[in-house]
């Protein structure tokens, strides 16, 4: 890569965990290196070693986008946050601001997150980030209360966390046993559909490029779906 272009790749943390591994997204522009979810706590050394075989300099990192809640979305956080000081800006959704700020319990364990992280900007749905030619944040709520998704307008790529899934290159709901509200995230998706898409990219389970707007409909058609 060279600083002058703006680009959006991901990288796998295969070695987090061999038969599912992350797949984090990173964009960048001349001035920002932005990074999408933090990993496993422990990881952050994995998370540099992606950035180098992908040719992204890792020191040069300034904005830290979180999805949501979820440990293995922000076990890392606490690390590269001391790792980078202020040279790094973390952004997430207004909602997942005491979550992540230990004020209010984690929503899946019930026990408030083990080192507090203090978001520096807080972001509502609509929003339009001025990084790598502009991110647009998409609220989801459902999965977790705070899920916020990410779409990168010049690429048309949406960055869904853990509001869908994928297999295969195949668009896939979200897992059932980890979405605590699956009305609320089915109205999420359905967001989705309005965007011009060329990509989704699921935390677990990575790229997805064909019959996009068909698997949406598909996935919201089914509706609620029991425990797998
Ligand atoms: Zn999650």
């Amino acid at each position: 890569m060279t600083q002058t272009d703006i680009g959006i790749k991901t990288i796998q943390l295969t070695m987090a965990n061999r038969n599912n591994p992350f797949y984090l997204t990173v964009l960048w522009d001349a001035q920002d290196i932005v990074l999408v979810d933090a990993g496993l706590p422990d990881q952050m050394e994995l998370i540099r070693a992606a950035f180098q075989e992908a040719g992204i300099p890792f020191e040069k990192l300034t904005k830290i986008l979180i999805s949501h809640q979820d440990s293995d979305h922000i076990g890392s956080l606490p690390d590269l946050v001391q790792a980078f000081g202020d040279r790094v800006q973390v952004l997430a959704h207004e909602t997942a601001v005491p979550y992540l700020a230990g004020a209010l319990p984690l929503h899946k364990s019930k026990k408030l997150v083990r080192t507090p992280v203090k978001v520096d900007v807080a972001l509502q749905d609509g929003d339009i980030l001025p990084f790598a030619g502009g991110i647009r944040v998409v609220f989801t709520p459902g999965h977790t209360p705070d899920h916020t998704s990410f779409y990168h307008i010049p690429s048309k790529t949406l960055i869904a966390g853990d509001a869908l899934r994928a297999q295969d290159g195949i668009l896939q709901s979200y897992s059932p046993i980890y979405t605590s509200d699956q009305v609320t995230a089915l109205q999420s998706i359905a967001k989705f559909q309005v965007l011009d898409l060329s990509k989704i990219i699921a935390y677990h389970g990575g790229e997805c490029m064909d019959n996009l707007y068909d698997r949406l409909q598909a996935i919201l058609d089914a509706g609620p779906v029991e425990n797998e």
